[in-house]
């Protein structure tokens, strides 16, 4: 039969008639940038996520930006993340001038290590990024401990993790300022790219606006210079109404990853570990194999996509060689970093392609190699 890695169309077809309303509403009252579209979806969304202040963004990047600059980091502060981030995570320190801290993670869990953030603490430290990876929110508890007793900010890159919560409060998923991506493949996506920053500030929440309106409050006065990094209307108004659906969507990938579980107890595939107390909303459902290109490539022969999230740790990448870091330096991440892939997960899978997707990895991680 066969499964995609994620199937955008069916999602579509199933809320067909109110994006296509949506749209046309947006088309039809030409207000693309701005106005009460934009900001009725980031009241919504901010409520939803437990926040008082949202204010959207073109991207996950430039709402990790703002997040950066709303919090107050500056040329020269260290800023601590993980090392096996997406690297709009790190690019966005860069951006704001900042230099990139990089520590190992938590090797069942893959989530940023307290201790190593702890270690990671030097005078010029400003700020630490967790980074809810797959969708599982970080150790808030731990982060929240050191930044208080060490006088950082905690910025969350809640880029994957939309809905998530820990002991049943989405608000303990968040940072000082947090920033959320709706790339398409997101959770929650648009129909293009765009992104929310979210905080409790008021006022870091008016200047994290304006500096992604060209550091103006009023158009055509200038407090100072900023970007444009406005949300436009027709991606405010494709996820306002996808909105509506994520926690049933959630909960949908939330069974699925459930019915994995089941599947690879006692196999040869290991789920990365989903910790007690913290809602897990599975962007990605990643496991671990002994041999994960030849298991990759046999569920490839049967017609399953995979993908590697993410195949390099950022201390490897070409672009981060001005840090100095050599293989060896987190070695945890390292690691695993060899034997992870990614299944399938969608709302839209039926249990039948979730029991497709379990058996064909169950029989091609366990296939002697050769
Ligand atoms: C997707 C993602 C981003 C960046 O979001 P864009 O909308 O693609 O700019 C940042 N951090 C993480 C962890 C992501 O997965």
């Amino acid at each position: 039969m066969g499964v995609p890695f994620l199937d955008l169309k069916a999602q579509y077809a199933s809320i067909k008639g109110d994006i296509d309303a949506a749209i046309a509403g947006v088309v039809e009252s030409c207000g693309f940038i701005g106005g009460e579209t934009v900001r009725r979806f980031e009241r919504n969304f901010a409520a939803y996520s437990g926040a008082k202040f949202g204010v959207g963004s073109c991207s996950g990047t430039s709402a990790l930006h703002l997040a950066l600059l709303g919090a107050g980091v500056k040329r020269g502060d260290e800023v601590i993340t993980a090392c096996n981030t997406f690297i709009a995570t790190t690019e966005a320190i860069m951006h704001a001038g900042a230099k990139p801290v990089l520590v190992d993670v938590d090797e069942e869990t893959q989530l940023i290590d307290p201790a190593k953030v702890e270690a990671a603490v030097t005078p010029r430290t400003r700020a630490i990024i967790p980074v809810h990876l797959y969708g599982q929110p970080a150790d808030m508890d731990a982060i929240n401990d050191i930044a208080r007793r060490k006088n950082l900010k905690v910025i969350a890159d809640a880029a994957q993790s939309h809905g998530s919560s820990i002991a049943g409060d989405r608000k303990k998923t968040l940072g000082f300022t947090t920033a959320f991506s709706f790339y398409p493949g997101k959770n929650l996506g648009a129909y293009g790219d765009a992104g929310l920053v979210a905080t409790d500030d008021e006022e870091v929440a008016i200047t994290m606006r304006a500096l992604g309106d060209h550091g103006s409050k009023e158009k055509y006065h200038h407090l100072y210079e900023g970007w444009n990094y406005r949300l436009d209307a027709i991606q405010a108004a494709v996820l306002d109404v996808k909105l509506k659906h994520l926690d049933q969507w959630t909960e949908r990938r939330r069974a699925h990853a459930a019915r994995y579980d089941e599947a690879f107890a006692g196999s040869a595939v290991q789920p990365i570990k989903a910790v007690p107390n913290r809602t897990h909303v599975y962007h990605l459902y990643v496991v671990r194999v002994a041999d994960r290109d030849a298991t990759m490539a046999r569920l490839k022969e049967k017609g399953i996509a995979t993908g590697i999230h993410y195949p390099l740790p950022l201390h490897l990448q070409p672009a981060y060689a001005h840090l100095g870091l050599k293989q060896g330096a987190f070695p945890i991440a390292e690691k695993v970093v060899a034997r992870i892939v990614s299944l399938p997960m969608y709302a839209e899978m039926t249990d039948a392609m979730v029991d497709e997707v379990a058996a064909a990895t169950i029989e091609a991680a366990s296939a002697r190699v050769g």
